[in-house]
């Protein structure tokens, strides 16, 4: 073999494929009764949508992004999340024009340089939403239960959702003065990264799952007590708007998005069936980012389901054997050509049909038509062509029906769900 995929990354064949379209179409029908649009930004962008709005110090702008220059010698980058380049494609194309809440959603790759691990890859996927121009807390609680309500359709149990405020940038600054307190004594329990983020982005630290520093930190204030009046009522009100909407969530004040943009709401859904790498799903408010990026101040909510972290935890319950609904085996050069005939008018008609090509025995075309998984068959020789019935048999159930050669009757009967 010559060539191979690269280093963490996957090709997705059928039938999984079947898996991600199931995903994709639960979330596509929740998002229209929301009203968010769907968008397709491009998959990459200049670097610098990325470096200030993650945030110079992130692991992901310092470590991971996929960068180079073209060949206009201009910094490119694949995207390695999606809400700095909506940001950037919501100004440029001038949608806070729109009637606010402006709601938008995307489907597809993301690509960030990690190492590879169990159902984590160098391109991966996200199912992501925007909700921009309202600073409501109702909104950020609408958003959340969107959220709740399609990893729910797509069959997910066993979450839990973790919220939290992360301030703004009034009571920041107080926030990050008592965790620097905190932290100054524990320096030397750190890893060199921390060592370094201590300084540059204290922040960061809380991120960080290397044991000496989860061990350092433990017992660090919690970020939702030094959040100002507004931040405080902020986060009092979106709690008191899930509890009105009963979506169950829990409280956790350490929760920091390794992502520089967050203000006040931040959450993250886990699976209690995913071991350590257990967020599904998470997102949060980022209020300054429009601003940041030379726009109009313009509020904004989000949030990023990741694909590859939930096939695992739903594959197994689909039915992904997928299979024509008719399978025509032809005997003969004159019933191979009536078999085309029909199964084109019954394609015409939205039917899923199958024919046989290679002119074997029956026995030989059965054993096809059940690898393929087809759901009814028919045989189609010299006889059911003088006679103009044939008889449809349901691989399942093995039931026979004899039925006269019209399409209509195929059609019906194929429609009845034998
Ligand atoms: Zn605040
Ligand atoms: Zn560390």
């Amino acid at each position: 073999m010559k060539y191979r995929k690269l280093k963490g990354v996957q090709d997705i064949l059928p039938p999984d494929i079947s898996v991600w379209q199931f995903i994709e179409e639960k979330a596509r029908k929740i998002f229209r009764s929301y009203g968010y649009r769907e968008i397709r930004l491009p998959i990459m962008e200049s670097t610098d949508v990325f470096i200030r709005s993650i945030g110079e110090t992130s692991d992901i702008v310092e470590k991971e992004m996929y960068t180079f220059k073209d060949k206009g010698d201009r910094s490119i980058t694949l995207r390695p999340e999606g809400t700095a380049p909506f940001v950037r494609a919501y100004i440029e194309n001038h949608l806070n024009n729109e009637p606010a809440p402006q709601k938008y959603y995307y489907m597809g790759p993301m690509f960030r340089y990690e190492r590879p691990q169990a159902n984590r890859y160098r391109q991966f996927y996200q199912i992501g939403a925007e909700a921009m121009g309202i600073d409501d807390p109702k909104l950020d609680a609408e958003i959340i239960s969107m959220l709740s309500l399609i990893l729910e359709a797509v069959g997910l149990k066993g979450l839990n959702f973790e919220i939290t405020s992360i301030g703004c940038k009034e009571c920041r600054p107080d926030y990050i003065k008592a965790l620097k307190d905190f932290l100054e004594d524990k320096m030397l329990d750190f890893c060199s990264d921390c060592g370094r983020r201590f300084k540059t982005n204290p922040l960061r630290v809380l991120d960080c799952k290397v044991p000496g520093c989860v061990k350092a930190k433990k017992g660090s204030p919690p970020v939702v007590d030094y959040l100002c009046k507004d931040c405080g009522d902020h986060f009092d009100q979106l709690k008191n708007n899930l509890n009105r909407l009963n979506v169950p969530h829990t409280i956790n004040p350490n929760l920091v998005r390794g992502l520089d943009y967050y203000t006040k709401t931040a959450f993250e859904v886990s699976s209690e069936n995913l071991g350590s790498q257990s967020a599904v799903a998470a997102g949060g408010r980022y209020d300054g980012m429009v601003k940041e990026f030379g726009g109009p101040a313009t509020p904004g909510i989000g949030f990023a389901i990741g694909m590859e972290r939930i096939i695992p935890l739903i594959k197994d319950s689909l039915e992904t054997t997928d299979g024509p609904e008719l399978y025509i085996c032809p005997l003969g050069n004159e019933a191979a050509e009536e078999a085309l005939r029909i199964a084109e008018q019954l394609r015409a008609k939205g039917r899923w049909v199958e024919v046989n090509y290679d002119n074997t025995s029956i026995r030989s075309q059965m054993r096809k038509a059940n690898k393929i998984n087809a759901k009814n068959v028919i045989v189609l020789g010299d006889d059911e062509l003088k006679n103009r019935k044939v008889t449809i048999k349901n691989m399942g159930s093995k039931d026979e029906e004899i039925v006269d050669l019209v399409i209509n009757e195929y059609h019906k009967l194929i429609q009845s769900g034998k």
